[in-house]
């Protein structure tokens, strides 16, 4: 069928009549299956992001239609309390009234220029106040903006080409940094997908997180998830951070942390502010866009302005900075008080506390913060991992079925056993109550696999 036979729902007409423009395909209310299966017709596996597909736990996804704090609603109407919060993008809950508002001004004013805006120059404020190793800030679109621009910077800033990144950590869809690591030891990169030539990673070396690495004068910059939040949730041990800032200091390489998630989730000044540990550079994405498109990078005045147009490494966008974005962003910013991240760590604590409730042995949870990540099955005696080869020793068949069976139960986890679980200001007492008893009854057929 051509796709442009099919109707698309006129909001307007649709609201006359009483039906949910969201939902209607223009030919009434479809199933999950249905709209999915359509989707699939013209999508690639019916996704924009290949995580968000089932591919690692089976099945098909739901399809949403909205959330609202804690909750979202599939198309078939069902709920579901949301540890997914797009994959910690959202920290103030769905649809918060706050952000739907500055939303609401922001498109009113026009939606995007081409020139610099106020909003942006506010948003950059509020990240270097809050985080102040970042004495410039450049707005851009994504996290992997962000990062596939850090690489361009620390190259083009230091004349060195050798980038060193951790196995485990996870940087985006940036080709430099979409290298595959060995086991347990340093290696040279090796393509981590088809599509990546061998010379794009030629100089990105994958060393094992959690220790630190010999740097020497090639290496442009050691980037690092300074709380690894991509293989689970994993600490970095005593020294490790520290140990990366000396051992850049001595070989003349930027330390660059990725706080695409830890940024605003962990406080208001990340994971450094947590660690008392100064990067160069910082990436930023997720929680600084409320929910809109978003990424940042953040560091030394003196290395920022090496970025064009002041310096001579090349950055823009024509989306950078966005009015709507930035609005959503500085929203989000304005709620999280240090009493708003008291209240999420203490969410995030009881969350722990309900998985380690409910499934005992079989669950060792790690929490930093206000993050939370789990490790199923015994193979680490009950210890939380402590790089990619202890997290990698999961029980990924369990987590298949603990997912499915807490969907059924109405909650709904990121489709992989590699994700972090993301609390947030949406999921107060009686939401937790509520999330309690459903893991708990999700937990027991999961004991009992058929
Ligand atoms: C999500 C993430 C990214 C990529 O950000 P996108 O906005 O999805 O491009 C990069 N680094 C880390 C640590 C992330 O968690």
């Amino acid at each position: 069928m051509p796709t442009s036979n099919i109707p698309l729902c006129d909001p307007t007409a649709c609201v006359a009549a009483g039906c949910d423009p969201v939902v209607c395909t223009g030919k009434g209310v479809p199933s999950n299956e249905t709209l999915f299966e359509r989707t699939t017709k013209a999508i690639p596996g019916g996704v924009n992001s290949s995580i968000r597909a089932f591919k690692a736990v089976g099945g098909r996804p739901y399809v949403v239609a909205r959330g609202e704090g804690a909750h979202v609603h599939d198309v078939e109407g069902r709920r579901y309390i949301d540890l997914v919060q797009s994959y910690g993008a959202v920290i103030l809950g769905h649809a918060h009234p706050v952000i739907t508002r500055a939303l609401r001004d922001a498109a009113g004013d026009g939606t995007s220029f081409g020139a610099p805006t106020p909003r942006e120059m506010k948003l950059a404020e509020a990240i270097s106040e809050r985080v102040p190793s970042c004495e410039r800030v450049r707005l851009m679109n994504s996290g992997t903006e962000a990062t596939s621009t850090v690489v361009r910077l620390a190259r083009g800033l230091t004349g060195r080409k050798k980038i060193v990144i951790f196995d485990g950590n996870f940087h985006g869809a940036t080709d430099a940094l979409l290298a595959a690591g060995g086991s347990g030891v340093a290696t040279l990169g090796l393509p981590g997908t088809a599509g990546v030539p061998e010379e794009a990673v030629a100089n990105t070396v994958v060393v094992p997180y959690n220790v630190v690495p010999d740097i020497d004068e090639t290496v442009a910059a050691v980037i690092v998830e300074p709380v690894a939040a991509n293989m689970g949730v994993v600490a970095p041990v005593p020294g490790f951070l520290e140990g990366l800032r000396t051992a850049c200091d001595r070989a003349g390489a930027l330390l660059v942390f990725d706080e695409v998630i830890t940024g605003f989730r962990l406080g208001a000044g990340g994971a450094q502010g947590r660690f008392g540990v100064r990067p160069d550079l910082t990436c930023f994405g997720k929680v600084i866009g409320g929910g809109l498109p978003i990424g940042a990078v953040g560091g030394r005045r003196d290395v920022m302005e090496t970025l064009s147009p002041l310096g001579k490494v090349f950055h823009a966008g024509t989306l950078a900075g966005n009015p709507m974005a930035t609005a959503a962003g500085l929203a989000a910013l304005s709620q999280l008080t240090p009493d708003a991240y008291d209240e999420i760590e203490r969410r995030a604590t009881r969350l722990s506390r309900i998985i380690d409730d409910a499934l005992g042995d079989a669950v060792t949870v790690s929490r930093v913060g206000t993050l939370v990540g789990i490790h199923l099955g015994d193979a680490l005696s009950g210890r939380s991992p402590s790089n990619f080869d202890e997290a990698k020793t999961t029980d990924e068949p369990m987590y298949a079925r603990l997912f499915h069976a807490l969907l059924t139960n109405g909650v709904a986890l990121a489709p992989g056993a590699y994700e972090a679980l993301f609390v947030g200001l949406g999921h107060d007492d009686s939401v937790m109550d509520d999330l309690a008893e459903r893991f708990v009854t999700a937990a027991r057929s999961v004991a009992t696999p058929g």
